[in-house]
């Protein structure tokens, strides 16, 4: 069967039905409301996500479920426009969303987070707590920038955090007239200083050891006064489009792989 679309939200309910009769994997896009310095927009997040989203099941004929727009920041809330849930309401909303589709019939079902580490404890919870205790026939996944573009890290510039060079580069590709080009900060904030040399610098950088520092809004403000935390003035359209491909690309092997096998080894 051809779908008329890829999201749920623009078929009728007999269009799924149809789609479930051979399939049975779904996407959730989940991503934020929360500012991502002077250049980029406050949708970044949730931008990329329903991009890797929507690209990677036009090309496997899969069904994307709306995304949430609404992720875990509280800690940019000093800033005008930032929407936050509570880690609780963002792990009480998935489930209740992966409940719904797993009802219907999808037992497969991949969250793509585009707000990297701050969504997913939240994530992280619903889907364990879901697939040991009360879905244990639904497979669930979680797939994020963070981890799954660490291979194309090499085209970037500068060390890349919070609205860095190349997710500012992604939605720039997707969406142009949204990032402002004349606004693109060309400072990096010092994390090892403000947080200790053990901190993790570069989100998609080679990982070394590390210790968890938390900071709350009045602080991100304080150490962060422009929003950004990162250089990205050598983002560019060309650079997100190279990230994205390579992201898209990972995510089709994924899919072609879960459309064979039914999940981790003997547990399906
Ligand atoms: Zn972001």
């Amino acid at each position: 069967m051809a779908l008329r679309s890829v999201w749920l939200q623009e078929l009728t309910w007999e269009d799924v039905a149809d789609y479930l009769k051979d399939n049975d994997i779904a996407i959730l896009p989940v991503g934020s409301t929360e500012q991502h310095g002077p250049a980029g927009p406050l949708g970044v997040d949730s931008y990329a996500a329903i991009a890797l989203a929507e690209d990677a099941a036009k090309e496997t004929g899969v069904l994307v479920a709306p995304p949430l727009w609404y992720g875990d920041s509280p800690h940019h809330l000093e800033f005008p426009g930032t929407i936050s849930l509570r880690t609780e309401t963002l792990v009480a909303v998935v489930k209740d969303v992966i409940r719904s589709l797993a009802h219907h019939g999808f037992k497969k079902i991949i969250v793509i987070n585009g707000h990297k580490g701050s969504n997913n404890p939240g994530l992280i919870t619903a889907c364990r707590s879901l697939h040991e205790y009360e879905l244990p026939d639904v497979f669930l996944a979680l797939a994020d920038p963070m981890y799954l573009a660490k291979g194309i890290a090499h085209i970037k510039d500068a060390v890349e955090h919070h609205a860095g060079e190349l997710e500012i580069s992604h939605v720039w590709y997707k969406h142009p007239h949204l990032i402002k080009p004349e606004k693109l900060p060309s400072n990096q904030v010092d994390l090892t200083t403000i947080m200790s040399e053990f901190t993790n610098n570069d989100l998609l950088g080679k990982s070394g050891d590390t210790i968890e520092v938390f900071w709350n809004s009045r602080e991100q403000k304080a150490f962060a006064p422009n929003g950004s935390f990162s250089d990205s003035s050598k983002a560019s359209p060309e650079k997100g489009k190279t990230y994205h491909e390579y992201m898209v690309k990972n995510l089709v092997k994924f899919i072609e792989w879960l459309r064979i096998n039914n999940g981790p080894v003997g547990g399906m």
